[in-house]
């Protein structure tokens, strides 16, 4: 039997076309197999905003990753660093100290070095000003991390990844579903795929599974995560159905990691039940750090600022759909309502308007009006007020005195005219997955590698739980991706050397 590739890859997102570049010019035959048509390829990484969390050492790297800063932009932003330390902290305390330490290390000792090779391989990246702290005298302050977005957000690096792929002459196979995996002798040897309603089979020594999570499968979140996770809407492809995690369990892979678990943010209730393109980020509603976010009880039930945003969004999805009817309301006074990011003034969005709060409860459907009155009272009563409010930091001024807390940036819900966003759970990736080492190799539940196997990005267990630190996604796929496709070629190319 004659191979169709050195190395097969399935999926075209950030960590299937980081392996495939990696393994092309290792000097591998590649192909990718996609189950998405062309138009609508890139997986969840086109949906994505964009942000990618790395190591950086300081202005210098930012200036080289972004091609050259003004001095105005200098003068404008603190960057600051982001050490591996640091990373290392963030990543363990908001997965409750249970991400896998030695995954942890691979994320973030290749990250640095994964941002400069993702610029040689054309993405290109922009200071993260969106997330940062403000200061009172216009300038922004660095908050560690999450400093850079890629240009064009996610759509704009995956395309510049196919660009890049094709250039190397990897062969990308749309509407190409794998259904199985090849075994031969205890060693997978490729895969069967379903195109345009024929069986079609692949033959390769290294299989490379980058098919993402199981979000987009209404019927295993039910399973996994559990009851209600059948009615969170999609924030990405809805081609994420947990196809690659099917095929290598039923070869005997490990089931590793946070199967419980995902990463669910605040999404806006007029949302589709799946995202598309068209829609990209627009249902986003991350900005409840300015106001307050409450049920259709009418009371609050997650403290809004117990962290900068990037360290706290990701879990708000799950803590909205534990609530009554999977919604709620964030609530802004104009003060708040000024420091909207543009998406929450799209037409679509599920918003309410009023001059005064009496009004504002009225027109909010479902909602218990005196009951919210008397949360948002008391929410204002307890702020300690001698405490000045500062963007510029965690500022500690907090409420005393309500459950939960809001432990910065407490400011009344008092100042008219006044705006409610309804919104509830948004998916966007699973947390289980596969057991891998350090090569990517998936192992099987003995711990033993099943050889030929491969997986990277959404895919790998055992690095995220309950929460996720903002842009670690991303840096994720990228970071196993280059692992698995470098591996991959390595290993095909010797058993060829040795045939
Ligand atoms: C709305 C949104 C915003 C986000 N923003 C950020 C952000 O700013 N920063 C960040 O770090 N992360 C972000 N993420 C998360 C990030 O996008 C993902 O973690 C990352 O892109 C995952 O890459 P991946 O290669 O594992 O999966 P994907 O990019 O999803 O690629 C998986 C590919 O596999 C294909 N596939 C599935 N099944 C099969 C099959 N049977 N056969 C062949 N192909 C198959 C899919 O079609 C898809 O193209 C965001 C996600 C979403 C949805």
């Amino acid at each position: 039997m004659i191979d169709d590739a050195d190395v097969l890859i399935v999926g075209a997102g950030m960590s299937g076309l980081c392996a495939a570049l990696e393994a092309a010019r290792a000097g591998a035959r590649v192909i990718v197999l996609e189950k998405a048509p062309e138009a609508e390829r890139g997986g969840n990484t086109r949906f994505s905003n964009g942000a990618i969390r790395s190591v950086y050492e300081g202005v210098d790297d930012i200036e080289r990753l972004v091609g050259g800063l003004s001095e105005a932009e200098k003068a404008r932003a603190e960057f600051g660093s982001y050490t591996r330390e640091q990373y290392f902290d963030d990543l363990a305390r908001v997965t409750q100290y249970r991400c896998q330490p030695e995954l942890a290390d691979m994320l973030i000792d290749d990250s640095r070095d994964t941002l400069f090779w993702l610029h040689e391989q054309g993405v290109r990246f922009l200071p993260l000003y969106e997330w940062q702290f403000k200061l009172p005298d216009g300038r922004i302050r660095f908050s560690g991390g999450s400093a850079l977005e890629m240009n064009g957000a996610g759509a704009g690096a995956s395309d510049a990844l196919f660009r890049a792929a094709e250039r190397c002459g990897v062969q990308i196979h749309y509407e190409t579903a794998a259904r199985d995996l090849i075994e031969s002798s205890g060693k997978i040897v490729g895969v069967q795929a379903r195109r345009g309603g024929e069986d079609v089979a692949f033959r390769a020594p290294s299989v490379v599974l980058c098919s993402g999570g199981f979000e987009a499968n209404v019927e295993w979140r039910t399973r996994y995560l559990g009851p209600s996770w059948d009615l969170a809407k999609v924030r990405g492809s809805r081609f994420n159905t947990g196809d690659g995690l099917r095929m290598a369990l039923g070869k005997g892979a490990m089931a590793f990691g946070n199967w419980s678990g995902c990463h669910s943010a605040s999404w806006d209730l007029n949302a589709p039940d799946v995202n598309e393109l068209a829609y990209g980020a627009i249902f986003k509603r991350d900005d409840y750090l300015e106001g307050v976010v409450v049920n259709a009880d009418g009371q609050r039930f997650f403290d809004e600022g117990a962290d900068i945003r990037s360290m706290t969004y990701a879990k708000l999805g799950r803590a909205i759909l534990a609530q009554p009817g999977q919604v709620a309301w964030q609530i802004f006074d104009s003060r708040g309502s000024a420091r909207l990011h543009g998406e929450y003034r799209v037409k679509q969005s599920a918003r309410a308007r009023a001059d005064t709060l009496e009004e504002l409860v009225g027109k909010l459907d479902g909602l218990n009006g005196e009951a919210c009155l008397a949360t948002l009272r008391a929410f204002n009563a307890a702020i300690r007020d001698d405490i000045p409010y500062d963007p510029g930091k965690k500022d500690g001024r907090c409420t005393r005195g309500v459950d939960p807390p809001k432990s910065n940036w407490a400011t009344a819900i008092s100042e008219g005219p006044f705006e409610a966003y309804a919104v509830t759970c948004g998916v966007t990736f699973t947390f289980g997955g596969l057991r891998i080492d350090g090569d990517c190799r998936v192992l099987d539940d003995v711990s033993a590698q099943i050889e030929g196997l491969y997986a990277a990005g959404e895919m790998v267990g055992g690095l995220f739980y309950f929460n996720y630190p903002g842009g670690s996604g991303l840096m994720s796929a990228a970071v196993f991706g280059r692992r698995a496709g470098r591996a991959a070629a390595q290993a095909a190319l010797v058993k060829c050397a040795g045939q």
